[in-house]
């Protein structure tokens, strides 16, 4: 990993893209879900390595889990969130509690791939294409500086894209 959370930006810019159709909580549950693997590695044996979840037949795996059943947990979190804004608040961060399983899907497969696309170039032990390409030659194709600038900036940009059309909408 990058640490989890920012992979978070890049799926915020997806969502900022194209927010009808990319559900970034099922975006965020897939990258939670993938780098559960070297968390509990980590545990288990002291290094946190990279390993299933972190192939493309893994990564999408741990997406269709992210979409079903996923999505229910997803709904409820977004439900739980709702619940916690006043009415003030809910004006600008509430958000639709239902999640349609196409915007589950393109919001999952989108995590699990980017996050396959990050992690690559930050960890030697990330095999993207296994079982077809056993190695991880895309390892160093960007810094980790680069990438977590990417990562941020991303973040930031979607956040300002995200102000402008709320504002846009209460005029
Ligand atoms: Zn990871």
């Amino acid at each position: 990993m990058p640490i989890t959370p920012f992979h978070f930006g890049p799926g915020a810019l997806f969502k900022a893209a194209a927010p009808q159709h990319v559900s970034w909580t099922a975006f965020a549950l897939a990258n939670g879900l993938i780098d559960l693997e070297p968390i509990l590695l980590f545990f288990l044996t002291g290094e946190p390595a990279h390993r299933f979840f972190h192939t493309l037949p893994g990564a999408t795996l741990a997406a269709l889990a992210a979409v079903w059943p996923g999505r229910i947990a997803c709904e409820a979190w977004l439900r739980f969130w709702n619940r916690q804004l006043s009415p003030a608040q809910a004006r600008w961060l509430g958000c639709p509690a239902m999640i349609t399983s196409k915007q589950a899907l393109v919001g999952a497969l989108l995590g699990a791939w980017s996050h396959l696309a990050l992690d690559m170039a930050m960890h030697v032990d990330v095999r993207p294409l296994w079982p077809v390409i056993a190695a991880n030659p895309w390892h160093g194709w960007m810094s980790v500086d680069g990438l977590h600038v990417l990562c941020v900036a991303s973040g930031l940009v979607a956040l300002a894209v995200w102000g402008v059309m709320k504002a846009a909408r209460r005029r």
